[in-house]
């Protein structure tokens, strides 16, 4: 039997990891970018391979997809992540008025904790401010980016997927019924236009997915919800610091190998190719993360840069939103076979909402080969380019 062939849109973490399930469920896949791998948000995140310590007051349903994925990732990847830790930290009053929910929320979630003495925390990180009152340590780690998606890329490679890099995908093939049944693409590099035909396209693009959905005529529920980070030239910490706190702006500082990196605001903006990164939300940065580490004030910054959230729902703010994600099948929603469209998530979840969008896919072709990419380790992240 001919494997139905699949198209994923986008190789950011989202698209990457959906190759390498669809390879695994006995599809052939091709992968359509219009840039390097991790060419969007995936290549400018914090790199925090969250514990979901962060969400465990408000948003539980991310919280635990974020400890149990961040297990899995550590199995399957360890390449790509520095076990590290985390800790959070609490350096005003107001902070410990949260202390409580924070050691509910953790405990409902399953994410194990531990508070620490503010001269135990000193100890282990000499760097943060003399004046925190409280801290707990979270199974929080740091992971590199390109590593991290290079290797769920290198995985769906040797499982046969072929990749189009440098590549736009321009629109979508529709038959005579309307129904998506490929892509057009255009090869920046080689100026070449094509066409892709596919049993199905998966729409992994992230901030831009409304983009492709408006090639079809439809359209899905997303924010576009940018941060700017700082980075600075020196490693401060070991361990990912976050403030004991609601999610807010600035709250999250952590090491990227030699670096620091301070993150992030948030905010929305209707075209996800122009987002500026504003003076005024780098000075907040720098002002939140020196609060946390006071020599980040003598510290060089090395550069400032932002990314966009491809959160779901369409009017809430972007603090409010969940973090988790959703998978639509347009033949469901919209009465268009052939696309399905992934949003929402996070960089730690990319595995899980692979999964779920996979699931959702085989179930269009009536496969039901069972995922099993919680157990398969990955392929190193050097093999993509061998
Ligand atoms: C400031 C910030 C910090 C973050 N920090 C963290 C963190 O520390 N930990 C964490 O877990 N998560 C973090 N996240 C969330 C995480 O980074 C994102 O959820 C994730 O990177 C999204 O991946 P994606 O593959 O869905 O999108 P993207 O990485 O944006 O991938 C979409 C891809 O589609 C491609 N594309 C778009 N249009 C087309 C087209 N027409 N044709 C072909 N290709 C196309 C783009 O080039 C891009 O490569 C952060 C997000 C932001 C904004």
């Amino acid at each position: 039997m001919t494997k139905p062939h699949a198209i994923v849109i986008g190789a950011g973490f989202t698209g990457v990891a959906i190759a390498w399930d669809l390879t695994q469920r006995g599809f052939r896949v091709s992968v359509v970018e219009r840039g390097p791998i991790a060419n969007g948000t995936s290549g400018r995140t914090h790199g925090l391979l969250h514990s979901g310590a962060r969400y465990a007051v408000n948003d539980q349903e991310s919280a635990i997809e974020c400890i149990q994925e961040n297990l899995i990732l550590r199995r399957i990847v360890p390449d790509a992540i520095e076990p590290n830790g985390g800790l959070f930290v609490a350096v005003q009053e107001e902070d410990l008025a949260y202390r409580e929910k924070f050691i509910e929320g953790c405990a409902a979630c399953g994410i194990p904790i531990r508070e620490l003495t503010p001269q135990e925390v000193l100890r282990l990180e000499p760097n943060l401010n003399p004046r925190l009152l409280t801290a707990f340590t979270v199974p929080d780690a740091t992971f590199d980016p390109l590593r991290l998606a290079l290797a769920f890329a290198a995985s769906a490679k040797a499982g046969g997927a072929q990749f189009y890099l440098y590549t736009d995908v321009v629109d979508l093939l529709r038959d005579g019924r309307g129904n998506v049944c490929g892509v057009k693409a255009w090869n920046r590099a080689a100026d070449q236009r094509f066409h892709l035909p596919a049993e199905v396209v998966i729409n992994a693009t992230g901030a831009w997915v409304g983009q492709i959905t408006a090639m079809a005529g439809v359209q899905v529920p997303i924010t576009p919800t940018p941060g700017v980070m700082v980075a600075y030239d020196k490693r401060l910490t070991q361990r990912a610091i976050n403030l004991l706190n609601e999610p807010g702006d600035g709250d999250i500082v952590l090491p990227q190998r030699r670096m620091m990196v301070v993150g992030t605001t948030s905010f929305t903006i209707e075209d996800p190719d122009y987002v500026p990164v504003y003076e005024d939300h780098v000075a907040l940065m720098m002002e939140r993360g020196a609060a946390l580490i006071p020599a980040l004030r003598q510290t060089r910054e090395r550069g400032a840069y932002m990314a966009t959230r491809p959160l779901i729902g369409a009017t809430a703010p972007g603090r409010s939103i969940s973090r988790t994600f959703k998978a639509y099948d347009h033949a469901e929603t919209d009465g268009i076979e052939g696309l399905v469209t992934i949003t929402g998530g996070k960089a730690t979840t990319l595995r899980l909402m692979a999964e779920k969008t996979v699931d959702v896919v085989c179930r269009k072709f009536g496969i039901e080969v069972p995922c099993r990419t919680a157990e398969t380790p990955l392929l190193s992240y050097r093999k993509f380019y061998q």
